[in-house]
């Protein structure tokens, strides 16, 4: 296709899986002539908006099993993807090339200058060291396989592009039509729908605690195995924080096909279980029996969600502990501990969208992403079936996917 020794690779897509690819397979194998297709104007668009412009890279977790946990979708690929190329590798690469990552409390890992430009300017760098060709403004419209080797890339209002390989990292797409071109390959598609979002509820019945977070509550989705330990934290239009996202990762597709309309119940005491709260209950009533029960000093919550609780268990806050009746109390702990909420519809995540979906996984070569149906053709990143929870571990599956690919890429 190029010259005698030199190979032509083509990545369709500049965002974070494309970059990571292209400028390693440049730099693994100098005699790989590498272009970059990006359809819009600018490359690495989310990496430069993500984390709130800080750019969460990765995650603090080295262990390879735990890691590929936080992927609702893609867990099985990434638990031995990881053994190559892990969230440490991620933080040894970035450090070579003289980018410090931090880790926060979360476990997130930002770079030490709080700007994804510090990211952006080292992929930048990367690219122009290995001599990796980057056009912007161009869409790849088609892609046709050639009868010997390699492919004939169709343009957008542009020549036609010949390549020996080619990868896919063209980021999800949330209309299944527009996977219509990588079908055309004999590809199948696992329908797209969005990941990460909060739940709204029916009835505003917490909006004026905007704000409010709890610690450690145990949120499930009810009537299935969906459940989530954490904190969650109350909005004008429902819920969020960590528990709720990661249930809107694991059950993205569940709740997508009930239209987001369903219930969860929410233990806002856990670990502690019914008994336990029950007892807790019946202490705070003997103990404090002359106080009145707005007043109480046991339970993790502020104020105004103790009394929205003693609300909506139907029970006054200047009545007094002593006057508390058995099945108050037992209507408190069921509130407490069993508390049960209808969700219609859903928010996106501080417009942080993931869509799950895509190239399903067993199409391609585990251990290269090279499709099973179109030998030299790679998909690297979201257009595959992978998606994490949030933490960092979305970038992290770009960053594996790219540097599996780069090694089977160059290495031919
Ligand atoms: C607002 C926001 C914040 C986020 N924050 C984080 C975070 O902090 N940490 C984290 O881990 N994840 C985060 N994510 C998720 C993360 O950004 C994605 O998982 C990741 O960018 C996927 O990388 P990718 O290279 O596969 O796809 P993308 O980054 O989507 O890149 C694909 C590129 O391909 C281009 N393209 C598509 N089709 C064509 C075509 N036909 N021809 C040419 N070019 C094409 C697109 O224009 C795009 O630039 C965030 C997402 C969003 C939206």
């Amino acid at each position: 296709m190029g010259s005698r020794n030199e190979h032509r690779l083509i990545v369709i897509g500049g965002g974070a899986a494309g970059f990571f690819t292209a400028v390693n397979a440049a730099r693994i194998n100098p005699n790989l002539n590498v272009t970059i297709l990006e359809k819009s104007r600018e490359v690495l668009s989310k990496v430069r908006v993500s984390g709130g412009g800080r750019c969460n890279v990765t995650h603090h977790c080295f262990d390879p099993e735990l890691l590929s946990k936080s992927y609702p979708r893609g867990e099985k690929v990434l638990r031995w993807s990881f053994e190559q190329f892990q969230a440490r590798d991620t933080v040894e690469w970035f450090k070579e090339r003289g980018v410090e990552l931090k880790t926060e409390g979360d476990g997130r890992m930002f770079p030490v200058t709080d700007s994804s430009d510090t990211i952006i300017n080292c992929l930048m760098d990367e690219a122009k060291k290995h001599g990796v060709t980057i056009r912007t403004k161009t869409k790849a419209d088609k892609i046709e396989p050639l009868d010997d080797v390699g492919f004939r890339l169709h343009i957008h209002k542009s020549k036609p592009m010949l390549c020996d390989q080619l990868v896919l990292a063209t980021g999800g797409f949330n209309r299944e039509n527009a996977y219509e071109w990588l079908k055309d390959l004999g590809h199948s598609v696992r329908s797209p729908v969005p990941s990460l979002f909060t739940f709204n509820f029916r009835e505003k019945i917490f909006a004026d605690l905007a704000g409010i977070s709890v610690e450690r509550a145990e949120v499930q989705i009810k009537n299935t195995s969906f459940t989530e330990i954490g904190p969650v934290l109350i909005t004008h239009w429902g819920l969020s924080g960590p528990a709720v996202l990661k249930l809107s990762a694991w059950a993205a597709r569940e709740l997508h096909e009930r239209e987001y309309r369903y219930d969860v119940q929410i233990n806002w005491l856990h670990p502690m279980n019914e008994q336990e709260v029950r007892k807790q209950l019946t202490n705070l009533r003997d103990d404090q029996s002359r106080k009145l029960v707005r007043n109480q000093n046991r339970l993790p919550f502020p104020a105004r969600l103790w009394e929205r609780f003693l609300e909506l268990s139907h029970i006054k806050p200047d009545k007094r502990w002593a006057d508390l009746s058995n099945k108050e109390i037992h209507e408190l702990t069921q509130q407490l501990t069993r508390g049960t909420y209808n969700i219609q519809g859903k928010t996106t995540y501080k417009e942080e969208f993931v869509t799950c979906g895509g190239i399903p996984l067993n199409e391609v070569n585990p251990d290269t992403l090279e499709s099973k149906k179109v030998p030299g053709l790679y998909f690297v990143g979201e257009v595959l079936d992978i998606d994490g929870v949030t933490g960092g571990f979305n970038f992290q599956a770009a960053w594996t996917n790219g540097w599996l690919a780069a090694q089977s890429i160059a290495g031919e």
